[in-house]
């Protein structure tokens, strides 16, 4: 029998009742909450994948994982949404020209209607990844939601920034993908194509440039997201059994995602997308435009090898400071870079403090 770890298993965390929660967006896609509960606690706590990864990221058997952390902590209500942007479902790779803006408008206030339909009033705090994290902060900044105690943002907030082969890849990658070698969509298991096909011939052209392991999967993800051999964390962060199965943790990401990406990027700050798109008037065409009105803390984390969003943290920070002083913070993650800081196989003695340290101080 194979030890492999099953994906989408709930085996990371014991002594939790653990239920899902489907719930549908506005614009029609079916999501889902998944709850781990010992018991009621006055301070829930509510987690946000990025792009491509799933709630799966935060109850990783092969570790000590976030959710079993919380729990431990005292923190006995966790509940992970998996929105559209998770590689539980289909969305990512089917044909779509889903903007951040969908996930702001529609997915994340869903999901804050159909938590506080369980937990009522009790106070929220929010722990958010990558673009998980942006469109988060898009949402609470844009007025879609509030009533959140507090948010943590891990990597990025409201002012992405990104390595300079990064700029050139979010350009030109969407348009070169769609219509030169005719991608939609870019998977991590490519090299396990049929041989001779264009995902096989990609992985295998990429395989040449990095030499820095030999999961080809990795390779791919180094490609799709940031610059670095590997891009997304650092190889002595992950546990071996993490890193092989890299690609079951990170799926296939639809390219238009990169399009807004490298939007904001070049604005310097969160911006919608089409602000002539008549479906998003209720969102601000600026999402710092009225970051002084926002009372929610945020908590900035940035690792210092971080190769996909740079120093992004330390900059939103700076601009958050300046609209509501004293409000936020900013925590350096030193030797983590973009994903290990919930991937990591230290993660729970490194980065997990940090967190309930500042959800403790915020939860009065
Ligand atoms: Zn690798």
């Amino acid at each position: 029998m194979s030890n492999r770890i099953p994906r989408f298993t709930h085996d990371g965390v014991k002594g939790a009742d653990i239920s899902a929660h489907p719930f549908a967006t506005e614009d029609g896609l079916g999501l889902n909450l998944t709850r781990f509960h010992r018991a009621d606690c006055d301070d829930v706590v509510l987690l946000v994948h990025g792009l491509t990864l799933a709630s799966d990221m935060f109850i990783m058997p092969e570790h000590r994982n976030l959710v079993s952390y919380l729990l431990d902590e005292g923190f006995t209500d966790v509940w992970a949404v998996d929105f559209r942007m998770s590689n539980r479902f289909p969305y990512d790779m089917e044909t779509h020209r889903f903007t951040l803006d969908d996930c702001a408008l529609y997915d994340h206030p869903a999901a804050l209607a159909e938590l506080r339909r369980h937990i009522g009033d009790r106070r929220v705090h929010v722990i958010a990844h990558c673009l998980g994290s942006v469109s988060f902060m898009m949402s609470l900044y844009g007025g879609a939601l509030d009533g959140v105690t507090s948010v943590i943002a891990n990597s990025v907030a409201l002012v992405p920034r990104v390595p300079l082969w990064s700029k050139y890849k979010l350009g030109y990658g969407p348009a070169l993908a769609e219509y030169l070698l005719g991608f939609s969509f870019l998977d991590p298991r490519f090299g396990d194509a049929p041989v001779l096909t264009r995902g096989w011939l990609l992985s295998r052209f990429l395989s040449v440039f990095h030499r820095e392991c030999d999961v080809r999967a990795c390779h791919l993800l180094s490609f799709m997201w940031g610059s670095g051999r590997p891009a997304l964390y650092d190889h002595h962060n992950l546990d071996d059994a993490t890193h092989e199965r890299i690609a079951d943790l990170c799926g296939g990401v639809g390219v238009h995602y990169y399009r807004h990406v490298h939007k904001m990027v070049e604005a310097g700050r969160a911006v919608k997308y089409d602000p002539k798109d008549g479906r998003f008037t209720a969102l601000p065409d600026d999402y710092l435009a009225n970051a002084a009105d926002i009372r929610t803390p945020v908590l900035m984390l940035g690792g210092d090898r971080n190769r996909v969003f740079a120093d992004s943290n330390v900059v939103c920070h700076r601009r958050l400071e300046e609209a509501a002083p004293g409000l936020h913070e900013f925590a350096a993650l030193p030797g983590y870079g973009h994903m290990d800081p919930f991937l990591g196989r230290d993660a729970h003695a490194d980065v997990f403090p940090k967190m309930v340290d500042f959800i403790k101080r915020k939860a009065c």
